[in-house]
């Protein structure tokens, strides 16, 4: 464990130089440069951390970056425990990129070193992977301190830098290497207990190392992982008609009954299942009117209306019988032969009237009016024989007093009054009326008395008389 100067010389080289730096920090990363170490026995099936190993077998261990931000030069030191492990072989990987150099360096003694720095300093490099390997030869059975581990050469934090440009000079990078350390120890490979692997957990088996007595535990195998089973079905909703139903395909392990896996399988809906097409909203045609119903198809499952289609009825047309012709007559209409629709409420007719003719009047008969009737026209139809009077003119009205009917009161009415009073001739019967000339119903020797008076003073006064 010996500090070489090939590194002091690295170091004060690297120094020297001076350019652009250029970070290459992630998002998520933390700053700084992480190695880890993983070691593999070549001679045995045993392979995991912390190391196991028997006498003569071969160790291969490998130096990696697993994290890396940014660095311009890195010293390492790797200690490691000679009195068990002997150090065979060293080889720096040289990773990076063809310009960079990796310098490693090692002893008998449980000392190795490993420098790097990029050759076209001081750009940084962000480089990550392999930096080195180590083939060690197990010399004895373990000691309970023998281990392998890797630090910054002197635990000197200046050894891992970037260049800072803006202060011309070189600063620490934050440096890891928890991962770059393992112990070792002696086993007896046929004295382990198995520990069977299950679906989700690997297997391994435990020793007892003989040097250290502590349990460590090697032979891992992986996770057997599940046994699927038959897929079954689980959470069904039936479909309807119009929605779709589904259910869960779900698989289990057969082994440990996890579920593996769940999908939704979806059910297309079924579908309507049309019935019979059904009649409404009839309308019921006329003779010269379409009608129509609604053919209608409904859902035998889920009453929907599936379908609606109107369906016209041709119009029907008119039921005629016909109807014998008919003469007008002076008073009546009459009409041709003529068709009517029998069907109630539609009242179709060719039906056209013949006007009544109206009375044909052959020449009139006059009668002049006298003193018991009126006068009046008279004619006849010659078709029908109808009369018809008119030109009625008022009869004759009676003068009292003029009983000879001249339409004058003279002497001779007076004389002729005088001898019906005296019952010698009776007044002539159609002007007898004219006997009351005091109008008092009845023809006595007044009316005589009086009818004399107004002949010879021209004066009638019923009263002097009494
Ligand atoms: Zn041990
Ligand atoms: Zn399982
Ligand atoms: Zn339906
Ligand atoms: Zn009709
Ligand atoms: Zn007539």
């Amino acid at each position: 464990m010996h500090f070489k100067k090939i590194l002091t010389i690295f170091l004060a080289a690297v120094l020297t130089f001076s350019s652009l730096t250029v970070f290459c920090v992630g998002a998520e990363e933390p700053e700084g440069l992480e190695v880890e170490v993983e070691a593999e026995s070549t001679a045995s099936a045993i392979s995991s951390q912390p190391m196991i190993y028997n006498a003569g077998e071969e160790i291969k261990v490998t130096l990696r970056i697993g994290r890396n931000t940014g660095v311009t030069s890195v010293m390492l030191y790797i200690d490691y425990d000679e009195t068990v492990l002997e150090l065979i072989e060293y080889t720096a990987a040289g990773l990076l990129t063809e310009d960079d150099s990796l310098t490693a360096y090692s002893t008998s003694k449980g000392d190795a070193y490993l420098a790097f720095y990029s050759e076209n300093y001081p750009n940084v490099s962000c480089a990550t992977g392999v930096l080195a390997e180590i083939t060690f030869q197990a010399k004895a059975v373990c000691a309970a301190d023998t281990f392998v581990q890797v630090s910054l050469f002197q635990n000197n934090e200046g050894l891992c830098t970037l260049w800072d440009e803006n202060d011309k000079k070189m600063k620490p990078v934050p440096f890891s290497s928890e991962n770059a350390h393992f112990s070792v120890h002696s086993i007896d490979a046929g004295e382990g207990v198995v520990t069977a692997p299950t679906c989700q957990e690997g297997g391994y088996t435990t020793y007892v190392c003989r040097a250290c007595k502590e349990t460590v535990i090697g032979n891992l195998t992986g996770a057997t992982g599940h046994t699927a089973g038959e897929a079954v079905e689980e959470n069904r909703v039936e479909p309807t008609c119009t929605e779709d139903g589904s259910y869960d395909s779900v698989v289990y392990c057969t082994v440990c009954e996890s579920e593996i896996s769940r999908e939704t399988v979806i059910i297309g809906a079924v579908g309507h299942t049309a019935g019979e097409a059904v009649e409404e909203n009839r309308v019921e045609p006329t003779c010269t009117e379409d009608g129509s119903y609604d053919s209608v198809v409904y859902c035998t499952v889920c009453e929907s209306e599936i379908s609606r289609e109107t369906i016209t009825i041709g119009a029907v047309g008119h039921d005629l019988h016909d109807v014998i012709a008919k003469a007008p007559t002076c008073t009546e209409a009459g009409w041709n032969a003529y068709q009517a629709c029998r069907r109630e409420g539609c009242g179709y007719s060719t039906y056209q009237e013949l006007p009544a003719s109206g009375h044909r009047f052959g020449e009139p008969t006059v009668y002049e009016p006298n003193y018991h009737q009126e006068g009046y026209s008279v004619h006849t139809c010659i078709v029908c024989a109808y009369e018809e009077r008119y030109d009625f003119v008022p009869a004759l009205e009676l003068l009292p007093g003029d009983v000879n009917g001249d339409g004058k009161i003279t002497q001779t009415d007076y004389l002729l009054l005088k001898r019906a009073i005296l019952k010698l001739s009776p007044l002539p019967e159609e002007f007898a009326a004219a006997g009351d000339f005091d109008g008092d119903g009845k023809t006595t020797a007044a009316d005589y008395l009086l009818l004399k008076r107004y002949i010879l003073f021209g004066e009638v006064d019923a009263s002097s008389l009494e």
